[in-house]
């Protein structure tokens, strides 16, 4: 099919003709652990590498090759690789590319875990990581400088939401030497694809708006074929085995059909909210790259079509105010994760970035009265009324 089909249209078709699984108009799931072979000669010559077919589910299987096909195209990338989760898809690039003595840049905020991987996993394996506000050119400059290896972040950065400029941190790596990876499971492909600004790979967790439906747990990887080719013969089959389930691969392919329609919904929402939001009292600051307020606007407005649904706010309050709202909810859902059809609601320093310790969560601005919400996919009327009912009593 060829690429210049709308995004939407590539989501539900690409990589797929109804004939080759009996005219099934849905993709079979391949429930099979291990693969056939017609002959000894064939299966040695598969194992000398003379001949492709599959041959063992933790490396490659028929439903997940389908998901991993269109991701890169929906990415833009050449090739991709599914995994059993988020971390497994980050864990999956660090053990692949990086050796000890290495030079690592990330941006200061990002995902808890992900963050825990950086502050305190690759230390202990000496590997050099450094933190920088990525947002800041000077800083970024000055922290990305020959002999790195890897640049990492999220943009919008977990949970405070400031941009980081793919095109010119990707510039100032390629030039230190270093690869790009960014975590683009806030924006997707339908809003943000940093391949096509530079970055060397995109990791996700579709787990979130990917899947869309919080019924499973699962990541990707995507760029370049070589790239990805090491990263699946190293990282998944020797080092972390983080494969992909064939039912995960069948029901992120379910989802990825509405991607498009939900990221708009979850946008629009999420930009009438947020408005909103940063009228009541209660509230000291409204972080949402769609709202004029926010220190980035004119980054957002060139770069992303629309905003996505994740929207932070800092009450004035502080904890004991984000916990009274968070206990006043009756639609909104208290809980980790995002990109679901339900509104959730978290609180980042004693939920996803307590694993940061409070020195930490000084040194790297993330304040108690933070709370971050994840607009669903319900009458934006209907969330309204609840965050407000919630705020009052806050
Ligand atoms: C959830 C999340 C991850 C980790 O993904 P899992 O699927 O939970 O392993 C990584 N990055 C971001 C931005 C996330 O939100």
């Amino acid at each position: 099919m060829p690429n210049k089909r709308g995004f939407h249209t590539r989501a539900i078709h690409v990589g797929y003709e109804p004939d080759e699984a009996l005219g099934a108009l849905t993709p079979p799931i391949h429930m099979s652990s291990t693969f056939t072979f017609g002959s000894a000669e064939d299966a040695s010559a598969t194992f000398a590498g003379d001949r492709k077919q599959y041959v063992y589910g933790r490396v490659h299987n028929p439903t997940q090759a389908l998901l991993e096909a269109r991701l890169a195209d929906l990415e833009g990338g050449t090739s991709a690789l599914a995994t059993a989760s988020g971390m497994g898809a980050i864990g999956c690039v660090i053990w692949s590319i990086l050796k000890p003595n290495d030079r690592v840049v990330v941006h200061r905020r990002l995902y808890g875990n992900t963050f825990t991987l950086f502050r305190h996993e690759l230390p202990s394996w000496n590997v050099d990581v450094t933190f920088a506000d990525l947002s800041d050119p000077a800083q970024t400059e000055a922290a990305i400088r020959p002999g790195t290896q890897l640049v990492f972040f999220e943009t919008p950065a977990n949970p405070s939401l400031e941009l980081i400029d793919i095109a010119a941190v990707s510039a100032i790596a390629r030039q230190a030497g270093a690869l790009t990876v960014v975590d683009n499971t806030f924006c997707t492909p339908y809003l943000q694809r940093p391949l096509e600004l530079g970055a060397d790979l995109v990791v996700h967790s579709m787990t979130k708006y990917l899947c869309g439906h919080g019924d499973v747990v699962a990541g990707a990887v995507i760029g370049a074929e070589e790239i990805i080719k090491t990263v699946r013969m190293n990282g998944l089959r020797f080092i972390t085995g983080a494969t992909i389930s064939p039912i995960a691969a069948f029901l992120v392919l379910r989802g990825l059909k509405t991607l498009g329609l939900r990221m708009e919904r979850h946008s629009h929402s999420a930009l009438r909210i947020s408005r909103l939001l940063e009228r009541h009292p209660k509230v000291a600051r409204v972080f949402y790259p769609g709202l004029q307020s926010h220190p980035q606007f004119q980054l957002a407005k060139s770069s992303l079509p629309m905003f996505g649904g994740l929207i932070s706010l800092e009450l004035k309050g502080g904890a004991v105010s984000a916990r009274r709202m968070m206990n006043n909810v009756r639609l909104t859902r208290i809980a980790v994760s995002l990109g679901d059809a339900e509104t959730l609601i978290q609180h980042p320093v004693s939920m996803t970035h307590s694993a940061y310790g409070a020195e930490d969560l000084a040194r790297f601005g993330i304040s108690s009265g933070l709370v971050r919400i994840s607009v669903g996919l319900e009458d934006v009327e209907d969330i309204e009324q609840d965050l407000l009912s919630a705020l009052d009593a806050a």
